[in-house]
């Protein structure tokens, strides 16, 4: 239970705000509800939240016009609730600075799981982005050393490989998006080149994964991107 906790749902379907109202309360989170956009915005600025949960498809205005206007002024997460049909938004919610999203219809316990990694990282103080040693699975990323280890034994990635391992780990958890990932990895010139990405990330799955073909921990988001699911 994560006490007083407050979440801003930004959402026009009321079949959806009463399937949260029912479900959060019991975890503690205190849930005020907007079913606009001008009134979500309202809401964060008046009520400052500890997170949004934010529908792309508001009756006033796109929901990615909420994300851009928040992040003008503030880094509060914002978990977006998409329809599987939206990718194009959903990609332009992450690049305007959404932390994550679920695809309707979501369970709670992903809903949930997905908020707990949004507020932990929001949590973390500015700098301090994550542990000198990382580990996930039976893969160890040591980040002083910048050594790699599947197993115990340690494993060789080009810079590159282990830039886009480095990337994916400082955001773990949380969806990067292809072109978050070029632009940190190859640099803001090369943030259509998709293809750089797809042959890297074949590479670094062939040397961290047991299975490439099967990944456990570096997961595609199909059209938007890769998360490093570290559990
Ligand atoms: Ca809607």
């Amino acid at each position: 239970m994560i006490p007083d906790m407050t979440v801003l749902l930004i959402e026009d379907a009321p079949e959806i705000r009463r399937f949260l109202r029912t479900t959060l309360s019991p975890y503690g989170y205190r849930l005020y509800e907007a079913t606009s956009g001008a009134d979500g915005l309202a809401q964060a600025s008046a009520r400052n939240p500890d997170i949004i949960l934010l529908d792309l498809g508001l009756p006033d205005m796109n929901g990615t016009a909420v994300i851009e206007n928040i992040r003008a002024w503030s880094n509060m997460p914002i978990i977006v609730l998409s329809a599987r049909d939206q990718e194009q938004v959903k990609v332009q919610a992450f690049d305007l600075g959404a932390d994550d999203y679920v695809t309707k219809p979501f369970g709670v316990d992903e809903l949930l799981a997905r908020m707990r990694v949004a507020l932990r990282h929001a949590n973390r103080p500015i700098g301090d982005a994550v542990e000198p040693v990382c580990t996930f699975g039976d893969v160890t990323v040591d980040l002083g050393r910048r050594q790699v280890f599947v197993s115990g034994t340690e494993v060789h990635l080009t810079p590159i490989e282990y830039k886009l391992l480095t990337t994916l780990v400082r955001y773990a958890g949380k969806v990067v998006t292809h072109r978050q990932l070029l632009k940190e990895v190859w640099g803001p010139l090369h943030i259509e080149e998709a293809h750089y990405l797809r042959v890297y990330m074949r590479q670094l799955r062939n040397k961290i994964e047991a299975d490439p073909a099967q990944p456990r921990h570096l997961v595609t988001e199909l059209g938007v991107g890769y998360r490093l699911r570290a559990e």
